[in-house]
């Protein structure tokens, strides 16, 4: 059977990224639709590798903060000026209150003023966590995370075909409702080997990734949004002390089919 979804680990790193690596990016890839969920930085030189930019049918952003949206603005440039246009608006979806950032930071350096310098080439809407999103035949929802800042996992379903994205989180029972069941679940585990102690948790282990995996009932794990400070086979062997399916750590360039 030809596989329902593709899904291409654009970038695989955290804030800060690996050599040669970007921060947040992930592509789904069906016949009929392709959306990047997140695009942090050095994300747009890793798409252009596989496909033109153009050909993006929506861009969902799961929050703001750098390493999940930076390379909106070299996008931009490539929308605007070439070397490769598109005919109409590419549809935008930024979280609650995502616009207004994204205007403000545009502002400190687009001449023509942060809306036309974004609303030539970007359809912006932000969306309703609550709702659902609709782009050709995938059906996109969201669960709030817990993260410094409001932050949304992202699910993308097509018959019956879904992939879960946990974007950043502590611990999170939100997140794991939506991850149920899920053929992939691409999970960040920012700490790699180390622990977050305290009030304010904002990541994941990857002990915790693989706790989380295993409650969702995911049945397959991607470890994601990882740092230099531990080798992907240790972040693999530490997810597989709690989670019991398979599981990987993705690199750039990593393709996964469902
Ligand atoms: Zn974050
Ligand atoms: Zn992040």
């Amino acid at each position: 059977m030809a596989a329902t979804m593709r899904v291409r680990v654009v970038g695989s790193s955290a804030s800060v990224p690996r050599p040669g690596r970007a921060c947040s990016c992930h592509l789904i890839r069906t016949r009929e639709a392709n959306v990047l969920l997140d695009m942090g930085t050095g994300a747009l030189a890793n798409l252009r590798e596989v496909m033109d930019y153009p050909d993006l049918d929506a861009i969902v952003i799961s929050h703001m903060h750098a390493d999940h949206f930076l390379d909106l603005i070299p996008l931009r440039y490539g929308l605007k000026y070439g070397p490769l246009l598109r005919e109409e608006r590419l549809p935008l979806w930024l979280p609650p209150g995502g616009e207004q950032q994204l205007r403000a930071l545009a502002a400190t350096f687009s001449p023509e003023g942060p809306k036309d310098f974004l609303d030539e080439v970007f359809e912006i809407t932000e969306y309703d966590p609550k709702g659902e999103v609709y782009v050709g035949n995938l059906t996109i929802s969201f669960a709030k995370t817990i993260h410094y800042i409001d932050a949304y996992a992202v699910r993308v379903e097509r018959d019956g075909a879904s992939v879960c994205y946990s974007s950043d989180t502590a611990p999170c029972d939100a997140v794991e409702e939506l991850a149920h069941g899920c053929n992939l679940f691409l999970c960040e585990a920012s700490l790699g080997l180390a622990q977050e102690n305290g009030e304010m948790r904002g990541h994941l282990s990857a002990v915790e990734a693989g706790q989380m995996a295993q409650r969702a009932g995911a049945r397959r794990l991607v470890l994601t949004h990882y740092g230099t400070e531990f080798a992907p086979g240790e972040l693999e062997d530490a997810a597989r002390s709690t989670y019991r399916g398979p599981c990987a750590a993705a690199d750039d360039g990593t393709e996964l089919t469902i």
